[in-house]
């Protein structure tokens, strides 16, 4: 067969693929947003053929020996489908290497590690959940192993996972130096007199907040005829280009909550509204990873969200649709509450200044873990004493500590540092905007995010998964990932608000 209807024929495959993914993932969206409660057990067996189904099309021999008919003339092709053709054999390697049998103990070990995890949460009783996190971490170590990881090197096949092209030994020097460069911001927000107001918002009504939202998220760009906005226990964003799904929550006692966890999902659904349609199913319509993901709901949560600007244009709404409830509450009460930082042992809780030492110390743990120089009966004492050196303080319970966090009882390891990595790459991204678009701020105060939201759809969102993370940042910023540009935004933000 000629290399053209191969190629052809790949592409082909990867968009089926991209399809069943997306049925998974709407069934996924369905079960958390709207799912009949006794109607559970239905999703379950739903969920599982659909999972059967894909893994069994996209492991198949066939999607093998084309992409090994195509590597044997990889030349023939243009540098973009051979893009495509790296990043697929990639991906089917990672599924067909790990024996059925290992994937199926996973699965079972994931499930019944979440709810021993819920059930040591509630308790506060790290012993409950201790075998469990035994086994996934052994579990995932195997996993690694198949596709030829071992020993340290495995939590570097987690990373590269989320965050394609990174290591523990390019991230580690990164996030010394953001510690090193917190120490010229944080003793001086903590030791400021100026402390963000307390008890500030009451009886925000749950459909004026939502109206306020999806005005937000329109002018923002968020495309609402090919999305949706709706409620969930946790928020997040799913879907694909043509049909984003974005979730909130709504708490009538705590309103920028709703409002930034929504800028945020949204911040995801513009990257994910503006990947290259044509190309979905490959690489080349693809996110990066979690890092560059995380990069865009940050920075419009963040950088734009948190801004003085963006509150110049929102205020005045924001004031008419809660007249009451804002009366008492002064332009600079706001802005505080909406800057507020304090030191919290709880990650989601914690404020863009902290929130990057709760994933120094997670990252520091998931490697001792997988070095074996920690054994998970260690864990709540190595968790207490990184805590009380990267945050000052021993959380209360290991409810508030080693069993706050969801992701290790699924085996997410190395996916802690994203957060991290998006954080610094958004303000790499916006020192990049400010430089390239002067006028930037004026026009965020003026309500327009059109030249903001355009600059990411060409200089981010278009390529797709073209280049890996640190490629990505160095092509755009002009410089390699670094946590500088992280420092000078958090001072340039920070210091003047608490500077007495
Ligand atoms: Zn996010």
């Amino acid at each position: 067969m000629p290399i053209a209807s191969d190629y052809t024929a790949l592409t082909n495959s990867l968009k089926r693929l991209a399809s069943l993914a997306q049925v998974q993932d709407l069934l996924g969206w369905d079960e958390q947003v709207c799912l009949p409660p006794e109607s559970h057990p239905a999703r379950a067996s739903q969920s599982a053929l659909v999972a059967e189904l894909y893994h069994r099309e996209a492991s198949s021999p066939a999607i093998g020996d084309l992409l090994s008919r195509l590597e044997a003339s990889l030349s023939a092709l243009d540098a973009d489908a051979q893009l495509v053709v790296r990043d697929a054999r990639r991906n089917y390697d990672r599924l067909v290497r790990v024996p059925p049998e290992l994937a199926a103990r996973q699965a079972a070990a994931h499930s019944a590690a979440y709810h021993a995890w819920k059930t040591a949460r509630a308790s506060s009783d790290f012993s409950l959940f201790a075998p469990h996190l035994e086994t996934v971490l052994s579990l995932a170590k195997e996993r690694a192993a198949c596709l030829g990881f071992s020993g340290a090197a495995a939590y570097d096949f987690y990373l590269d996972l989320h965050d394609p092209g990174l290591t523990a030994t390019f991230v580690k020097p990164l996030f010394s130096s953001l510690k090193e460069g917190l120490k010229s911001v944080l003793p001086q927000i903590l030791n400021s007199t100026r402390k963000p107001p307390a008890g500030l918002f009451k009886d925000f009504p749950e459909d004026r907040q939502e109206r306020f939202i999806r005005d937000v998220l329109t002018r923002l760009g968020f495309d609402f005829s090919k999305g949706r906005l709706d409620r969930t226990t946790h928020p997040f964003c799913s879907g694909h280009p043509l049909d984003t799904r974005l979730t909130t929550r709504y708490d009538e006692q705590n309103p920028l909550d709703s409002l930034f966890s929504s800028i945020h999902e949204c911040g995801h659904g513009l990257y994910q509204q503006g990947l290259p349609i044509e190309q979905q199913g490959t690489a080349l319509g693809d996110y990066v990873g979690m890092a560059v993901h995380e990069s865009q709901s940050r920075l419009w949560e963040n950088q734009v969200g948190r801004s003085r600007a963006f509150w110049a244009f929102w205020e005045p709404r924001y004031r008419e649709l809660f007249p009451h409830q804002l009366a008492g509450v002064s332009s600079d009460q706001l802005y505080l509450a909406i800057n507020a930082v304090e030191i919290t042992p709880i990650r989601v809780d914690a404020d863009e200044v902290t929130y990057n030492l709760h994933i120094m110390l997670r990252f520091e743990l998931e490697q001792r873990l997988f070095s074996g120089d920690l054994a998970i009966k260690d864990l709540p004492a190595a968790w207490n004493a990184l805590s009380l050196d990267t945050l000052g303080l021993i959380p209360s319970s290991d409810k508030e500590g080693c069993l706050q966090d969801v992701h290790w009882s699924g085996g997410a390891f190395g996916y802690f540092p994203s957060y991290t990595l998006g954080n610094m790459m958004a303000a790499q991204l916006w020192a990049t905007i400010r430089r390239q678009i002067p006028a930037v701020e004026s026009q965020i105060a003026q309500g327009d995010f059109s030249a903001l939201l355009s600059w990411l759809r060409l200089n981010i969102h278009r390529h797709g998964k073209r280049y890996d993370t640190n490629t990505l940042v160095q092509t755009v910023t002009g410089e390699p990932l670094s946590p500088s540009a992280l420092i000078a935004y958090l001072r340039e933000r920070y210091l003047p608000l608490y500077s007495y």
